[in-house]
């Protein structure tokens, strides 16, 4: 789909999968003007198609659109468009366990311009590929590095949005918790260096005496649509939740005194990912004897459950593609 200006959206199509040509000044190449999504395609266990709570990713990515000066997209019609392309590909969405098919629709600012404002024509398009589950691991819990020297996002920024810059900016990050063997970064808030924010892909969650707490959204956390379902569970099951600001210092003080019974991420592509150890300032603190916990637990199965058709779906999250 194209946009020009003064034409609006445009030219909607589905072609082969194939190299896109662009002019070496497009605006995207040089101040990033993008914008993306990620989302999964499963087969249930009835064999039908299954996505997951579709519209909420094209809601978010025009709440990014607002965010980056790009056009807002129709939402219904980028939800039928992926209906038709999944429908086209119905072959190519992988049938083993917790396995499925990523798509990720984005959008790219195509006008050949070097200078700094908001493009006139832009692409939106749809690529999909069959997945595995997210980390080698499995469900095995993860190690996560808490980062002190660099910030992805600060109130103001670009963080809620879902564009290529915030994570062009955590890359850094990523090398050095790489090097030491941890999966992912877990970011501190800009300003005091303090607050826990999210981790490299997922949302976090910590269970304190008995107790779940989540970083409450504050412009700078990706409103996470895993993070939503699951606060959606936890509360179903009355699971005392909380959405606030949770400081670092709470969360060691609370390892010290053994109240800090769980840790894990959320996230389209991560699922629920159990957290085995946290390190921050060259400390390493196991949490849950470094094993998936009941809460996580009970997500994981939810979650996957409700994906895979294999729980009924009391929350009208599934759309089947038919
Ligand atoms: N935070 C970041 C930075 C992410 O990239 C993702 C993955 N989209 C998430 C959180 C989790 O969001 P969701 O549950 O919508 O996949």
């Amino acid at each position: 789909l194209d946009y020009t200006e003064g034409q609006g959206w445009h030219d909607g199509r589905i072609v082969p999968y194939q190299p896109i040509l662009l002019d070496p000044s497009a605006m995207v190449f040089h101040y990033g003007q993008t914008v993306f999504e990620g989302m999964k395609a499963y087969i249930t266990v009835n064999g039908e198609v299954s996505l997951f709570r579709p519209e909420r990713n094209f809601a978010r990515l025009n709440a990014s659109n607002a965010r980056l000066c790009i056009p807002t997209i129709d939402e219904e019609l980028a939800l039928e468009a992926l209906k038709q392309l999944v429908k086209l590909d119905r072959d190519w969405i992988p049938t083993a366990e917790n396995t499925s098919l990523y798509i990720r629709p984005f959008i790219i600012a195509t006008e050949p311009y070097l200078g700094v404002s908001p493009s006139k024509k832009y692409q939106f398009i749809i690529i999909m590929s069959p997945v595995g589950s997210y980390y080698a691991e499995g469900i095995n819990p993860v190690k996560i590095l808490v980062e002190k020297q660099y910030v992805r996002a600060v109130a103001g920024g670009t963080g809620e949005a879902k564009t290529g810059g915030n994570y062009a900016s955590s890359l850094k990050a990523q090398e050095v918790a790489a090097k030491e063997g941890y999966a992912q970064t877990l970011w501190l808030d800009g300003r005091e260096n303090e607050y826990v924010e999210e981790v490299g892909s997922m949302n976090i969650f910590f269970k304190i005496n008995g107790t779940v707490v989540t970083p409450a959204l504050n412009g700078s956390i990706l409103p996470g649509i895993t993070r939503d379902s699951m606060l959606q569970v936890l509360r179903k099951h009355n699971i005392p939740v909380q959405e606030r600001r949770i400081s670092i210092t709470e969360i060691i003080e609370a390892h010290k005194q053994g109240t800090l019974e769980e840790s894990f991420g959320t996230g389209t592509a991560a699922v629920i990912s159990p957290i085995g150890q946290l390190k921050f300032e060259g400390t390493e603190y196991v949490i849950n004897n470094g094993e998936i916990g009941e809460v996580a637990q009970l997500l994981y199965d939810t979650l996957t459950g409700i994906q895979y058709g294999k729980l009924e779906d009391v929350y009208s999250w599934t759309v089947i593609v038919k």
